[in-house]
Order: C-alpha cells, then sequence, then structure tokens
C-alpha cells in the first residue's frame, strides 16, 4: 500500500467516529451565512485531529501532504458528505500566497487564525470588466503617507459577507500586469460596503464590493508594489484539486437520477442509455484525475483543463438528466429539490476557475500548436 492509501484508511476511520456539529453537511468551497457556524466548528475538529491545512509545512501547523494524499482526504470527506475544510480562500489561496510572498509579521499574525477557522477570508479579484481578462483590474490603490488609499468595485467575491479578511488585487501603477499589487484587507475597515447577491437557486454565496477611500497601512502590502500578477496567478489552481473528489458528488446524483425516474415511471432505453454514458463521464474523470495526481501534475498544467472541461460538461450532464427524470414535477418542486439544485449550480461550472472557452484556448494554443487567439 502507499503513503496515501495507508492515510486514507486513517481518515476513513476517523471520519466514522468522529461526532458532527449540528447541522454540518457538504456545502462546498464556500459556507453560506447559515453554514458558518458549523463549517467554523468543523475546522476546529479537523485542527484538533492534524487534518487542517493539510498542505501546509509541518512549522505552521500543517502536514506537508502530497497531492495525492490530499486528493485522498477530499475524497474520503466527499464520501462521508462533509466539506474537506471550512471554506477554500483562506486555506487554500491566502494562506500559500501569505507564506510566498508575505512579510514574517504577515505570517505569524494571519496563518494560525485561518488554521483554526476564526478568520475567514475572501478574494476580491473580479471586477465587472476583470474577469478572464483579470490584468484588466481598474480598482486603484494610491500610495498616501501613512500606507494607501483604495478605490473601487469588486464583483462575484464568494463569502464576503461573512469574511473577516481579503486578499485584495489592486491597480499600483499603469496599465497591463506590471501596474497591479495585492493587499491583505480587514473587511471591517471604513468605506467597504458589501452588497449579496442572490442566486437563482437562492442562496446568496456572491457578493459585491465598493471600496470608497478605503485607507490601510503600509504593511498591507503583500509582497512587493507591482507583483500583484505574481500574487494572483499562485492563487489560482489550487481550487482544481476537488475536480477528482466531485466525482463521489456525481455518482451520488446519478444514483438519485435514475430513482427519481423510476419512482415516476420515467426510467425508459433512452433515458438509461444517457445515464450511462454521464456514468462513463463520471469514470473518465475519476481515472484522468488519478493519472495526473499519480504523475504529480501541478494544477496549473493543461492537463487539469483537459480535467476542468470533463469534469464540466459531465456536471451539466447530470443536472439535464435530472431534470428529464422530475418530469413535470421540477417546475412543481421546491427549491429545495436536490436535483433542482443541482441543476441550477452546474450552470456556473463551465464559469468558476476559467471559463471553458478559456480552458479551450489554453488546450488550442498549448496543447495542440492552434494559431493564438486574437486579442480584442
Ligand atoms: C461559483 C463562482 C465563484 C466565484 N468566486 C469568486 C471569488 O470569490 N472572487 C473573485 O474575484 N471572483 C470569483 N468568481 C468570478 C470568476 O472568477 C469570474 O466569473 C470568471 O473569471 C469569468 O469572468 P467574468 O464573469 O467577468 O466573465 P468574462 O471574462 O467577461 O467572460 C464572459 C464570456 O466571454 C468569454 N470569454 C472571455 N474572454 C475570452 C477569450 N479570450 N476567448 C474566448 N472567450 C472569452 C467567457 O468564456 C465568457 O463566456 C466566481 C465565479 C463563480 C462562477
Amino acid at each position: 500500500m502507499s503513503s496515501a492509501d495507508d492515510f486514507r484508511a486513517e481518515v476513513r476511520d476517523w471520519l466514522s467516529r468522529v461526532p458532527r456539529p449540528e447541522g454540518l453537511h457538504d456545502y462546498g468551497p464556500t459556507p453560506t451565512p447559515d453554514d458558518i457556524a458549523a463549517g467554523r466548528q468543523w475546522q476546529r475538529q479537523l485542527c484538533e485531529a492534524g487534518y487542517a491545512c493539510l498542505h501546509w509545512p509541518v512549522g505552521r501547523g500543517g502536514r506537508e501532504a502530497s497531492v495525492a494524499e490530499q486528493a485522498a482526504f477530499a475524497e474520503e470527506c466527499a464520501l462521508a458528505g462533509v466539506p474537506r475544510q471550512f471554506h477554500l480562500v483562506g486555506p487554500d489561496l491566502a494562506g500559500p500566497v501569505l507564506m510566498a510572498y508575505g512579510s514574517p509579521e504577515q505570517c505569524d499574525d494571519l496563518l494560525e487564525p485561518i488554521r483554526t477557522g476564526e478568520h475567514l477570508w475572501c478574494q476580491l479579484f473580479s471586477e465587472p470588466g476583470a474577469g478572464s481578462d483579470l490584468a484588466s483590474v481598474r480598482t486603484k490603490a494610491v500610495a498616501v503617507d501613512d500606507g494607501w488609499l483604495v478605490d473601487g468595485q469588486k464583483v462575484w467575491t464568494s463569502g464576503a459577507a461573512d469574511a473577516q479578511y481579503g486578499l485584495l488585487l489592486a491597480r499600483t501603477g499603469g496599465p497591463g500586469h506590471a501596474g497591479l499589487s495585492a493587499f491583505v484587507v480587514p473587511m471591517d475597515t471604513p468605506g467597504i460596503a458589501i452588497r449579496p447577491l442572490r442566486q437563482m437557486n437562492g442562496e446568496n454565496k456572491f457578493n459585491e464590493v465598493f471600496l470608497d477611500g478605503v485607507q490601510l497601512g503600509r504593511a498591507a502590502l503583500v509582497g512587493a508594489e507591482g507583483q500583484g500578477w505574481a500574487v494572483a496567478t499562485a492563487t489560482l489552481g489550487r481550487e482544481r484539486l476537488s475536480l477528482g473528489s466531485n466525482a463521489v458528488g456525481m455518482l451520488r446524483a446519478l444514483e438519485e437520477v435514475a430513482a427519481a425516474a423510476r419512482e415516476r415511471g420515467r426510467l425508459d432505453v433512452h433515458l438509461e442509455g444517457r445515464i450511462v454514458d454521464s456514468w462513463l463521464g463520471v469514470w473518465l474523470l475519476r481515472s484522468t484525475w488519478e493519472r495526473a495526481v499519480d504523475e504529480g501534475t501541478p494544477p496549473t498544467g493543461s492537463a487539469f483543463s483537459v480535467l476542468k472541461m470533463i469534469s464540466t460538461r459531465t456536471y451539466q450532464a447530470i443536472g439535464e438528466l435530472g431534470m428529464e427524470a422530475l418530469g413535470l414535477d421540477a417546475m412543481a418542486s421546491e427549491q429545495d429539490e436536490p436535483l433542482v439544485d443541482r441543476m441550477l449550480v452546474a450552470h456556473a461550472q463551465s464559469i468558476l476557475g476559467g471559463t471553458t472557452e478559456i480552458q479551450r484556448n489554453i488546450l488550442g494554443e498549448r496543447l495542440l500548436g492552434l494559431p493564438r487567439e486574437p486579442k480584442p
């Protein structure tokens, strides 16, 4: 057995014994406001058992776990129906960025509360005019005597309404990558206004964040002035580590689809064939993922663009199958019908973590050597 297999067995045993905080469920990378208390308590339990921030250095409370061990942990948590951590941005994005670029003081003050779940972080990158083309961020940070003055607007900020800190990408210089810098922002700083955005499944994980004359100290800068692009790109990709464990949820959803169709007398040859096609998609995802993990492929590599595309396509196909299984019941059902919720959430898959069109550009240009896309 590999060390990842041993670790998987240890985690499975722990998950079978540990008491669950009331109301805890697998809510994905960001808790809704209703999930915060149970998610935070869960993070404390992960911390006590030594399973919080697995990939962090031992000196910062992590285990320096391999990608294979992290993948095994994520999959066991998905099988047990619990989140693998309180939230994504602090442990997976802000923490590693602070360790790579932050000052010793930033690391000493900010890392431990991420690990224990005391602090929730959000990622203040996307703007109304800057998503796929992140280098066109317009939020400005101007150097003043004792620090920085920030003005601008962010959008699609997951978890901002509940976050204690944000990792901000703002313009400190001229146009393009070189004019960007990264900052740590306490979310209760005067001048920050947060407006929740209601999603079509009724949840409000997203927010608009308005920054109006926000004063930050000098120590808020992460790395050097103009190093924001390096910081931003270092944060991208880690969410792809969950792509393999998503397969667990997809297999479960396919079982629910078949059961819902059988219950309603709608399980005909046509639907059965499509369920099998999606089942094949899930196994393609699972085995391609396993190979990428075994080969130690970094989550930013082109192989992960392939995985992202397989995952998106299969996730969305299962969403549509759920609607066919429910038939007219889908229209009449409450929002909390899991198959309806799954179909609505599936739409986000082709946008988050790099849109499908951007993944196609990456594969076409980097793997197939096709001509580069014309710049707008
Ligand atoms: C669930 C979820 C959570 C998110 N959480 C956060 C968060 O916490 N913090 C944060 O900062 N952002 C977050 N985002 C925002 C996300 O990063 C952006 O939505 C994403 O980068 C796309 O940007 P956009 O929405 O501005 O679309 P645009 O970039 O404007 O794209 C619009 C359309 O044009 C296409 N397109 C764009 N450029 C090209 C091109 N060069 N070639 C071909 N087609 C192109 C796109 O594929 C898309 O179909 C989240 C998004 C989702 C769905």
